[in-house]
């Protein structure tokens, strides 16, 4: 258990499914106060209502994280209900493969405006909220989710493995800006994990080498992930762990 997390207030992005949603159920199991951030009103509900079934506390917040001032206004709606966070969570991200040679300039865009800078929209609204805990003598955490793609090359998979090696570099970057405030910066790369993420995917040969791969090495499984940002986010405050690489066993 993690019993540390039951003072925080947490803000979790990507919380509609996959990682941010199992990151948001482990993190309000463990106590803490969180914020569900997604664009599926539908799916945000549900999970509030599992969680506050639990014992737990969540609200949903109903945001597209490409849209400055739809952030601007979540931020407003947690600081609202939920006061100062002192826990955020960018697990926001979409993976959109295709040969660099179909000149998918849609997609390239989609994934620098959400992988990327949709990050940075969340970051600039909440970095003020955990300057401050850290000053109040409070641990204050920003975790990134980037992936294994930022280092590891996968044909066809280039702007997605730039965005993410772009998002690896922005935390190590981050630390160094944040880390003498007493704010941490996790950086997670995750392996093959088992969520909805290859579920957009418009090439059907793309689809079916993913499937293989799953098929061939398993998948983590989202809570898998979840579980180290709380083993993170629950370190003595004087703990970063920086960069973390998390694989299922038979990825190389
Ligand atoms: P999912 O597709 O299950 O989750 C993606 C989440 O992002 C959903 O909650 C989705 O909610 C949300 N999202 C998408 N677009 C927006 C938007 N414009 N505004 C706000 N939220 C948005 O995939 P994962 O859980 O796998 O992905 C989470 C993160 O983990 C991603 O950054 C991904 O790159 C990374 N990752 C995943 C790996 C894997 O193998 N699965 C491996 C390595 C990293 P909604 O549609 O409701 O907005």
């Amino acid at each position: 258990s993690y019993d540390s997390l039951a003072t925080r207030t947490a803000v979790v992005t990507g919380a509609s499914s996959g990682i941010g949603a199992a990151v948001a159920e482990l993190l309000a199991a463990s106590g803490a106060r969180v914020a569900l951030l997604a664009r599926r009103q539908d799916r945000l509900t549900e999970l509030a209502a599992r969680i506050t079934a639990n014992g737990g506390q969540a609200l949903p917040v109903a945001v597209d994280v490409t849209d400055a001032a739809a952030v601007a206004a979540a931020v407003r709606r947690v600081h609202q209900e939920h006061g100062r966070a002192d826990l955020v969570v960018n697990a926001a991200g979409v993976m959109l493969p295709n040969p660099i040679l179909d000149g998918r300039d849609d997609e390239w865009q989609h994934m620098i405006d959400l992988n990327l800078t949709g990050a940075l929209r969340v970051i600039r609204g909440f970095a003020p909220d955990l300057v401050a805990s850290a000053a109040a003598g409070h641990r204050a955490d920003l975790v990134n989710i980037s992936s294994i793609g930022a280092h590891v090359v996968f044909p066809d998979y280039a702007v997605y493995g730039a965005t993410k090696a772009a998002l690896t570099q922005l935390s190590a970057a981050l630390r160094a800006e944040f880390g003498p405030q007493d704010v941490r910066v996790t950086n997670i790369e995750p392996g093959l994990t088992n969520t909805e993420l290859g579920g957009h995917i418009d090439n059907p040969e793309l689809a079916g080498q993913l499937g293989q791969m799953f098929d061939n090495l398993g998948g983590l499984a989202a809570a898998d992930v979840a579980d180290l940002v709380a083993y993170a986010t629950s370190r003595p405050a004087h703990v970063n762990l920086g960069q973390v690489t998390v694989l299922p066993t038979r990825q190389a």
